[in-house]
């Protein structure tokens, strides 16, 4: 600054640093108010299984059945929602590690196809048990490479799998294409079922956000699995994305870096 005015050119720096100042105060209030909120889905993903829990274990010690078949599928509830707190224990565990760097990318080369093959046969019987069928959209050859962290990845495609699975409807289909792209190759799940409203699609990938149907649904989950989902695409510096028409269905997609193919066969350069 270099004007005449010299009590001009101090108040629009003044001016200036306050704006800066408050920008940075704005970040701590907002960082501030996602910790709040976190710590209290937190806290309320872990009542609603524990309170179940007591509930159904009370109504069998204090032997309020006349018949003990009764009493046996409320030990079963109870069983689920420890299996659902365990779930959630773990899924927040993997989110705190990929936050904290702690679980770094393990690249390494790998046929796509091959992973998309050993995960829907993985899947087979659960997607059986929704009563949904699992098709391999295979459109290109089977040689595609990928550099990538393939156990992570492998934990992507589950959690999107799953997710078909969890909101598809029975009798549906749950397809995974495969498409090559000129430098990456782009993963979908599509599936038939709820789909999403318009004005959720933006948050979907916060962690604990779950739609009004979903909860309504009383589908066990987390409101974890996409976080993750999103943390490790964007860790290998790729994106994912969703299209979905409520009431229709979901397509989820994510990229990966193709491998770079070496001139085959390889020549070895020689230093003469
Ligand atoms: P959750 O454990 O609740 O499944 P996610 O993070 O995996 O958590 O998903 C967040 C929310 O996104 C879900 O609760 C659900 O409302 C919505 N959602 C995710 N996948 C689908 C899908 N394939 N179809 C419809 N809604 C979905």
């Amino acid at each position: 600054i270099n004007s005449a005015d010299p009590i001009a050119d101090v108040e629009l720096e003044v001016k200036a640093w306050a704006r800066e100042k408050k920008i940075e105060i704005d970040e701590l209030r907002k960082q501030e108010q996602f910790r709040r909120e976190f710590l209290s889905n937190i806290s309320h993903e872990f009542k609603t299984p524990l309170f179940a829990i007591q509930g159904y274990i009370e109504a069998v010690r204090d032997d309020r059945f006349e018949d003990k078949e009764m009493a046996t599928q409320f030990l079963e509830k109870a069983s689920k929602n420890v299996d659902r707190l365990s779930y959630l224990i773990k899924d927040l565990d993997e989110i705190s590690k990929l936050e904290s760097g702690e679980m770094p990318i393990n690249y390494t080369k790998f046929k796509i196809n091959d992973l998309v093959r050993e995960v829907l046969d993985e899947m087979e019987m659960k997607a059986s048990q929704h009563d949904i069928k699992l098709i391999f959209k295979q459109k290109y050859d089977d040689n595609i490479m990928v550099t990538a962290d393939r156990e992570k990845i492998q934990q992507v495609m589950v959690n999107l799998i799953d997710n078909s699975f969890k909101y598809g409807k029975q009798g549906g289909n749950t397809s995974v294409s495969i498409f090559n792209l000129h430098d990456q190759v782009l993963i979908e799940v599509t599936d038939d079922g709820i789909g999403i409203e318009e004005k959720y699609l933006p948050r979907l990938f916060e962690r604990f956000f779950r739609t009004e149907q979903s909860r309504s649904r009383q589908i066990g989950g987390s409101g974890l699995g996409l976080a993750i989902v999103k943390h490790i695409i964007e860790a290998h510096q790729q994106t994912i994305n969703v299209r979905s028409t409520a009431g229709l269905g979901s397509t989820f997609g994510f990229t990966l870096q193709k491998a770079k193919q070496l001139p085959f066969p390889a020549i070895p350069v020689l230093n003469s």
